[in-house]
């Protein structure tokens, strides 16, 4: 008999988005509200392949404080150019591309905004392509497991379309040689971050990927005798009410960004490293006066097993409250309605998973679907 496990991944699709508009209730009745690791999707996604948290897969936040090993020194220079011509959207774009050949990175890499003469400052954590086996150091991945086991698998190529995506997958299907595809569908993120988790956008992208999605069960129903459909996801999205732009008042403090301390800006939080008693007194002052957000304390971070000894991923950190955009970050510098990376614990942090087997009640976090994908394989 002829066995598929079928994991469907679609970023960003959170359960309360799920809640409301529904999704595969047809063909993926079973559902369950999982909770997400405390991050962004380059935390998530190594804790789905790797079952693990963030403390034991060593992947957390993608740019990390690193001065000694910076790839980009040589671009301080370029904080001295005209910024509206060096800081666009498309030169950056270009950019990144040119750095990411330049070091032979495989993993996903983007320079976002961070400012040119701070990027020196900080290391890119996500130079390999976690995707393939090997990709990530610390622990072993799904794809690394399915090799030990000599388990053929089939995992899609994240730097192709939707639509080469849903193609790939259905030849792969075609041929009947593996027992797991990885599907994975990245769209959905950017058209809630676009438009909003709760639009009309969002609404239209859920149905047409509904479609697609079932055409590719079926298809695969006429080749295995048996498929197991799993729809996972790495967090949800929370509406954005309103932002906040803490860097401002950070810099009316005075103090000198890289002698007295560095920040970095995340869409969702700042992260700071001190390099001076007094900018730490004044800055933790400050942030603790705030009422759009929180320090998070060391004891908090251990029990979202993102405690990092090294500091590299921040020694301080604030955290804002859901539904609050900091901007400008170093992400980005326009106000979006849509964002996540806040609590996991906040409403619209929570991840799904949808299938059309029995979900095993122990099954609660996204670090839980990879034990569902070994008992899928294990024969
Ligand atoms: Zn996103």
């Amino acid at each position: 008999m002829k066995k598929l496990a079928m994991y469907v991944f679609i970023d960003a699709l959170g359960w309360e988005v799920y809640q409301k508009y529904g999704f595969m209730s047809a063909l993926a009745p079973n559902q369950r509200k999982l909770k997400t690791t405390f991050g962004f999707s380059s935390a998530a996604d190594p804790s789905i392949l790797t079952g693990r948290y963030p403390d034991e897969h060593l992947h957390w936040s993608s740019f990390i404080y690193d001065p000694e090993h910076s790839p980009f020194k040589w671009l301080k220079s370029f904080a001295l150019l005209p910024p509206q011509i060096f800081d666009r959207w498309r030169v950056r774009h270009a950019l990144s591309k040119v750095i990411k050949a330049m070091h032979s990175y495989t993993g996903y890499f983007q320079l976002y905004n961070v400012p040119f003469k701070y990027l020196p400052y900080f290391d890119y954590l996500e130079k390999k392509d976690y995707f393939v086996p090997g990709g990530i150091l610390a622990t072993d991945t799904i794809f690394d497991w399915c090799v030990q086991h000599d388990i053929p698998y089939y995992c899609s190529n994240w730097r192709h379309s939707e639509e080469q995506i849903l193609l790939e997958n259905k030849k792969v299907i075609s041929e009947a040689k593996v027992e797991l595809t990885y599907v994975y569908l990245p769209h959905l993120d950017a058209v809630m971050h676009e438009h909003g988790p709760f639009s009309q956008a969002t609404q239209d992208k859920l149905n047409s990927l509904e479609l697609q999605i079932t055409q590719l069960y079926q298809f695969a129903t006429k080749v295995y005798d048996e498929v197991s459909l799993y729809i996972i996801s790495d967090h949800g999205m929370a509406p954005v009410q309103g932002s906040y732009d803490l860097k401002k008042d950070i810099e009316a403090l005075g103090y000198q960004y890289g002698q007295d301390y560095i920040a970095f800006y995340d869409s969702t939080m700042a992260r700071f490293w001190w390099k001076n008693d007094s900018a730490k007194r004044d800055i933790m002052a400050l942030l603790a006066g705030l009422s759009c957000g929180k320090i998070i304390s060391d004891d908090e971070l251990k029990a979202m097993q993102v405690y990092f000894e090294h500091g590299r991923f921040g020694e301080t950190y604030f955290l804002l409250n859901e539904g609050i955009l900091l901007c400008p970050s170093f992400m980005g510098l326009k106000m979006i309605p849509g964002m996540h990376g806040y609590e996991p614990d906040a409403p619209h942090s929570y991840s799904i998973m949808l299938s059309n087997k029995e979900i095993p009640q122990e099954i609660q976090s996204i670090t839980d679907i990879r034990k569902t994908m070994e008992k899928e394989l294990v024969k």
